[in-house]
């Protein structure tokens, strides 16, 4: 059975990889992720540690056995999966698999858990081949695979990313979407993704809403 799952899996991890530009299925039926801050899951004026933070996270490790070149992160790169199947679990499998090729990134977000599948101090490849997002950045995908919730994604990866920014030093202003980083010979060099927090096209209300509440759950890390 399980061969099967992932047999039925993989293809369609494969062509919905991050670097793709093609939609597949069903585009999300509303955007959800400009509330106000009431509406984040932690209030304001709540204090946590650098460990709860991460308690809250809901974190599993499962590293990919490659070896990969070193980094220090000065950047965080927000992507989405832009695959209406494969959730966290099926993304893990195929990095394990190398299904994707030399395509790798650090985390996957949905609604219920993170995984991590490399180290924050190794270099992926994720954003712009060789350029700068692939060379100083943490890659974090959403998932966007039909049931999950987006709501609870977006505050997961928010979180998520509060919490690297605590560990690594990483300011407000280095966390950026994939659309950030040009990609050399690609057209548009400027990717738009995370596809459902751009504007047309390019970061705009939408990504300044997540970058708020990113900046609410840093707040709270005492
Ligand atoms: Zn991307």
């Amino acid at each position: 059975m399980r061969c099967h799952l992932i047999a039925a899996l993989l293809p369609l991890v494969i062509i919905a990889a991050c670097e793709s530009n093609k939609q597949y299925g069903p585009k999300p039926k509303r955007d959800n992720n400009s509330r106000s801050p009431s509406s984040y899951s932690t209030p304001s004026g709540a204090r946590t540690s650098t460990s709860g933070m991460l308690r809250q996270v809901n974190l599993r490790r499962d590293f990919v056995s490659r070896s990969f070149s070193s980094m220090r992160p000065r950047y965080i790169t927000i992507h989405s999966t832009q695959n209406y199947t494969g959730d966290a679990y099926a993304h893990a499998r195929a990095l394990q698999n190398r299904a994707l090729g030399r395509i790798i990134w650090h985390f996957t977000v949905q609604d219920s858990v993170a995984i991590q599948h490399m180290s924050t101090n190794k270099k992926g490849n994720h954003a712009d081949h060789d350029g700068p997002g692939n060379k100083h950045s943490i890659g974090i995908e959403m998932c966007e695979h039909r049931g999950n919730n987006r709501e609870r994604t977006l505050d997961r990866t928010a979180k998520l990313t509060a919490y690297l920014m605590k560990r690594n030093g990483i300011p407000l202003n280095n966390v950026v979407p994939h659309y950030h980083w040009p990609r050399w010979g690609k057209h548009p060099p400027n990717k738009n993704c995370p596809h459902f927090l751009m504007t047309n096209g390019r970061p705009g209300r939408k990504w300044q809403a997540f970058k708020s509440r990113v900046a609410h759950y840093y707040q709270t890390i005492g």
